[in-house]
């Protein structure tokens, strides 16, 4: 947890964009964004998997995942967006605090949002 990139964020150690804040998670823009609009809605407690969560953390991130409904629009992700979760070394997660990507601000019509060629 300590060199969790995603934790100093949070802790405010590394700098971000943020664009929404309550006690249960920060919403920041994506260093490297895929489309027009691309988000990052970062729990504050550190999971490494989403499959690491309990019962009550589920719990928690279903809190946090409505609350990215309501504040979706005011997001310019009105017109909808894509939410996506990485897990593993398939899915190529690369930072290990769960996260969820929120995409949109345009016509998503790939399903791989790395879009590899
Ligand atoms: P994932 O591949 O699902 O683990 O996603 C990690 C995401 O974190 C990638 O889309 C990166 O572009 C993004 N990212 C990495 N470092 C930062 C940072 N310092 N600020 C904002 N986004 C970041
Ligand atoms: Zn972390």
């Amino acid at each position: 947890m300590e060199d969790c990139i995603f934790c100093k964020i949070i802790k405010g150690e590394i700098p971000s964009k943020r664009f929404y804040e309550d006690d249960l998670m920060i919403v920041i823009e994506d260093i490297s964004p895929k489309a027009v609009k691309h988000y990052l809605a970062i729990p504050k407690k550190h999971y490494k998997l989403f499959s690491d969560m309990s019962d009550s953390d589920a719990e928690e991130l279903g809190a946090c995942i409505k609350k990215i409904g309501d504040i979706a629009p005011s997001l310019g992700l009105e017109n909808g967006f894509r939410f996506i979760i990485n897990q593993g070394d398939d899915a190529e997660q690369t930072v290990f605090h769960l996260h969820m990507h929120l995409i949109g601000g345009q016509k998503l019509y790939s399903c791989d949002y790395r879009n590899h060629d």
